[in-house]
């Protein structure tokens, strides 16, 4: 049964709304809006937002960069009491990685059916033959969060549009891809 706090907000959305600002860090730097936080114990020991395109790394997913910060906080590369709070279903690596860490329970915003690993493409955090599956959570504040990614790609299309449009000089200058 999830527990409701003052704010109104389960638990559940309590952490979403933190990885949703987390999101908003990576959308301020023109990435795809896409955040993460990892719980122990109660508290938030790890954050994580996409930094693609900023770190020039494939590597650098909300997902990777929060299991890296929680692994140095607590000393150990399994995250066996944590829970992960994704805004967007995780893609293959990061899905994998979730899995290696050990990560018990994993809370996801929205689905991502071109790449999503927890049931979209591929279903890896339930995988039966692995030694590890996760307890999954779908569709926290999965509004918000997908609405955060349509409006994010309307803005880019018109960006793009508006460039194509407008002179070679900005156009050449826009360096968008996605
Ligand atoms: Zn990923």
């Amino acid at each position: 049964m999830a527990k409701i706090q003052a704010s109104g907000l389960t638990e559940d959305e309590r952490y979403m709304k933190e990885a949703i600002r987390q999101a908003k860090k990576a959308q301020a730097l023109g990435e795809v809006p896409i955040g993460c936080v990892i719980v122990y114990e109660g508290k938030i020991i790890a954050r994580g937002y996409n930094r693609r395109m900023v770190d020039h790394t494939t590597l650098a997913h909300a997902e990777i960069i929060a299991i890296r910060k929680a692994c140095r906080k607590i000393g150990d590369w399994r995250l066996e009491g944590c829970d992960i709070y994704i805004t967007l279903e995780p893609c293959p690596m990061c899905a994998g990685a979730i899995v290696q860490a050990r990560i018990p329970r994993v809370v996801i915003g929205c689905m991502n059916p071109k790449a999503g690993c927890a049931g979209s493409v591929l279903n890896l955090l339930s995988q039966e033959g692995f030694n590890h599956r996760c307890q999954v959570e779908k569709g926290v504040l999965g509004e918000g969060c997908s609405q955060m990614m349509k409006d994010f790609f309307r803005e880019l299309r018109e960006k793009g549009k508006g460039e194509r449009e407008g002179s070679q000089k900005s156009a050449a200058s826009s360096g968008h891809r996605i």
